[in-house]
């Protein structure tokens, strides 16, 4: 299409999409990664007969993952054996009592009901509400460009009533807390459902009432786990990005994006290569992408407009067991006693939180080859602070462990999980930091927060130079798998609208 190969710096999920979906409309591409593995922070650890996702394990919305398949000439059911996941998760809490969360809102509702007298009609309230969120994210936010709200809408069609209606159905008095509790009064069934806010590393409490919408996309298309983990999905996204001919070239990171008149026209590699290309899209994070790799007064342009804040980090404890919990299901969420305490911890006072939630996967119930004959891969995940100066996780992580592995005896109900540990690894805030080159050690790129702005994220067209597209948890629409997919998609789509733009002119 162009003599000069499109770039792309990173292979992450967005990485990866991008290249898919360009190669697969007939751009030449070539994919520059600083690690020597495709597919960023879903990466893998295998150790002592284990097998470990060592990110990502919950996969939600399979549609984004399909259309990304065939844009690159092939299907979902083609590259993966998916299974459905439900119940979705099982909460643990404080008082030792259990709540399911299942895909069926009727089910769900008696569920609820039977749980907290009074609460069933409320989980209906909310979803309705969800659902309602989600159709306008779906018509104005998603597979789009977006940078803020003036990217949703053109200005002629503000007076629109259709337009009027939907921005006043996006609830922008509210935040996410706020709605929930609004609709679910009981406060455990209010903390299952505040961890929606966890998919993208940010408080509930300060997180716009819009990302509500996500449990209506959970309740719609479910949770599902692909055979061979979700490690299956960047190396499905490699083949068919192999297939389609992609220069991938692993072991190789981007020093500079190189410009030319507000144009970019090439990379210069950490070896000093210097490479000519069409234009770039970037999949490391979106300020790291201006500060590092253009600096000067373009990426300044960027800082100055508005000021991003990190989304959290985390702590994941990777646990061989010898023998599995018959009590656990794959997903499972063990809540901290007060969901305020531990946010404000987070989030505001920038602390590990004294008493945490703990996600714990256990894969082995749905795949029992991750571990020997009746064994566990126990996948141990908890928020934590993004770093902050005088953060040292190699001192911290001793006591941390502890309040962790006391949290999964007693909330979790695992008493005996020390004597059922053969082996044992983790993953520290500064390892994500330096692992993924991420902002400060950020699980999910850029924190949501703000009621006008949290739901916004660079557009993935960037504003500062010509021919640079962003993607990835930093960029439009957000974190995640499903997001960072349709961020890669946004951005390839929009390369590819502007090449042709171009060549039509
Ligand atoms: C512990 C953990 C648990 C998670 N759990 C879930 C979950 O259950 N469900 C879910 O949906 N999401 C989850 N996430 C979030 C999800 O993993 C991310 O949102 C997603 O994988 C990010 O993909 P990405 O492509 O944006 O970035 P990354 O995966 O960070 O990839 C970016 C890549 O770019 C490379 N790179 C950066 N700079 C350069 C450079 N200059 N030159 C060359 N290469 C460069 C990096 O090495 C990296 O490989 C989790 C993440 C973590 C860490």
């Amino acid at each position: 299409m162009n003599d000069k190969p499109v770039g792309i710096v990173g292979g992450g999920l967005a990485g990866l999409s991008a290249a898919c979906v360009l190669a697969g409309r007939g751009h030449k591409v070539v994919l520059f990664e600083a690690n020597e593995w495709l597919g960023g922070k879903a990466a893998e650890r295998v150790q002592g007969g284990f097998r470990f996702d060592m990110g990502p394990t919950i996969v939600t919305l399979p549609s984004v993952l399909r259309r990304v398949c065939e844009e690159a000439g092939s299907s979902l059911e083609q590259e993966f054996e998916m299974v459905r996941l439900d119940p979705q998760w099982r909460s643990f809490f404080q008082d030792g009592s259990i709540l399911d969360l299942v895909q069926d809102e009727a089910s769900m509702v008696a569920a609820a009901e039977r749980f907290a007298p009074g609460t069933g009609q409320g989980y209906a309230g909310l979803l309705k509400q969800a659902d309602a969120l989600h159709k306008i994210t779906d018509k104005y936010f998603f597979y789009k460009p977006i940078g803020g709200i003036s990217d949703m809408f053109r200005a002629t069609d503000y007076f629109k009533p259709s337009v009027l209606k939907a921005i006043a159905g996006l609830k922008i008095s509210q935040t996410v807390g706020g709605m929930l509790r609004k609709h679910v009064p009981d406060a455990r069934v209010a903390q299952m459902l505040d961890h929606y806010t966890q998919y993208v590393g940010s408080s509930p409490e300060n997180s716009p009432a819009v990302l509500c919408g996500i449990a209506s996309m959970q309740s719609k298309e479910g949770v599902w786990y692909p055979i061979g983990g979700t490690r299956a999905v960047p190396v499905a996204l490699t083949r068919m990005a192999e297939r389609l001919g992609v220069d991938l070239r692993p072991g190789c990171g981007v020093r500079r994006i190189l410009h030319e008149a507000g144009r970019v026209v090439g990379v210069e590699t950490t070896a000093g290569e210097r490479v000519e290309l069409s234009a770039v899209v970037s999949n490391m994070d979106a300020v790291r992408t201006h500060t590092e790799l253009l600096g000067g007064e373009t990426g300044q342009r960027f800082t100055r407009r508005r000021k991003y804040e990190a989304a959290c980090s985390g702590v994941v404890l990777y646990l061989g067991l010898r023998q599995r919990y018959e009590h656990l299901l794959h997903h499972n969420f063990v809540f901290s006693r007060d969901p305020h305490e531990e946010f404000d911890a987070i989030y505001k006072k920038g602390e590990p939180a004294p008493d945490p939630t703990c996600y714990v996967c256990a894969p082995a119930v749905t795949e029992p080859a991750v571990a020997p004959p009746g064994g566990e891969a126990l996948y141990v995940l908890v928020h934590t602070p993004y770093l902050r100066p005088g953060h040292d996780w190699k001192k911290m992580l001793p006591d941390y462990r502890r309040v962790i592995i006391d949290k999964l005896k007693k909330t979790g109900q695992m008493p005996d999980i020390e004597e059922r540990i053969v082996c044992e690894s983790h993953l520290t805030p500064q390892d994500i930091h330096e692992r993924y080159r991420v902002l400060n050690g950020a699980i999910y790129g850029l924190a949501s927060h703000g009621r006008l702005t949290g739901a916004f994220k660079p557009s993935n067209r960037a504003r500062d130079l010509r021919g640079l597209y962003l993607a990835g948890g930093a960029a439009h629409p957000g974190p995640g798998m499903p997001m960072v997919l349709m961020s890669g998609w946004i951005a390839a789509d929009a390369l590819d609208k502007d090449v042709k733009t171009t060549v039509a002119a």
